[in-house]
């Protein structure tokens, strides 16, 4: 279901356009569902065309309209068009927390969107969804965020993130960083420089 794309400025606020991309079931859905509408659907219905979503935020007394573009239908095969991606500020590449395959493949997720825009400017997230999945110990635990960061840094991605649409586990958490990274609001958010790109 394609839905027009909104107007640049509109009276609610500025509009950011965030393009959240990744393999088919990971969650990309459900994680733009828990952070807009707070609710998890356990029911598996994969997303058709482009599915589009928007969110009202305030930071520093600005009002921000927040477009989610949620990639679908394609999703088993990275392949990005130029309209999905044009004009977006920020991006999101999503993988499962236990399929490592998915993991990998947020690259070339990335290297398809860079094929269609130029991000050199444009704030990068990965988030590591369903990690409710997880039943770790801390030592553990603290050996993959290290490894997250590694990724992170290896891949010019602005910062990873552990998160869970089921539970909500670091949902506002990773999109309130994103958002900073592209509005520039340090002072919202004193660990937005721990990984740096370049
Ligand atoms: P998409 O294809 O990337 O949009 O993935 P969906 O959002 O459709 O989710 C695929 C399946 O994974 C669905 O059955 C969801 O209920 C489930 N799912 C999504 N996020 C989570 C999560 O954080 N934890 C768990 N346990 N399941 C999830
Ligand atoms: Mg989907």
């Amino acid at each position: 279901i394609n839905i027009n794309p909104p107007k640049k400025h509109n009276k609610k606020g500025k509009d950011l356009k965030i393009i959240i991309v990744g393999d088919s079931g990971t969650g990309k859905t459900s994680f733009v569902n828990k952070y807009i509408h707070n609710k998890f659907a356990e029911t598996y219905s994969p997303t058709i065309g482009t599915a589009f979503e928007y969110k009202i935020i305030k930071i520093n007394d600005i009002i921000y309209r927040l477009q989610f573009w949620d990639i679908a239908g394609q999703d088993r095969n990275p392949e990005i068009t130029g309209i999905f991606c044009k004009n977006t500020n920020g991006i999101i590449l999503c993988c499962e927390v236990n399929k490592y395959q998915t993991k990998e493949n947020t690259i070339k997720w990335k290297e398809s969107i860079e094929k269609v825009i130029d991000i050199k400017d444009i704030p990068i997230i990965m988030i590591e969804n369903k990690c409710d999945l997880l039943g770790k110990d801390e030592d553990e635990y603290n050996k993959d965020i290290s490894e997250l960061k590694n990724f992170a840094e290896n891949n010019n991605i602005n910062k990873c993130f552990r998160t869970s649409a089921l539970n909500g586990y670091g949902v506002e958490e990773s999109i309130l960083f994103l958002v900073n990274q592209i509005v520039g609001a340090p002072e919202q958010n004193p660990e937005q420089n721990e990984v740096k790109r370049d």
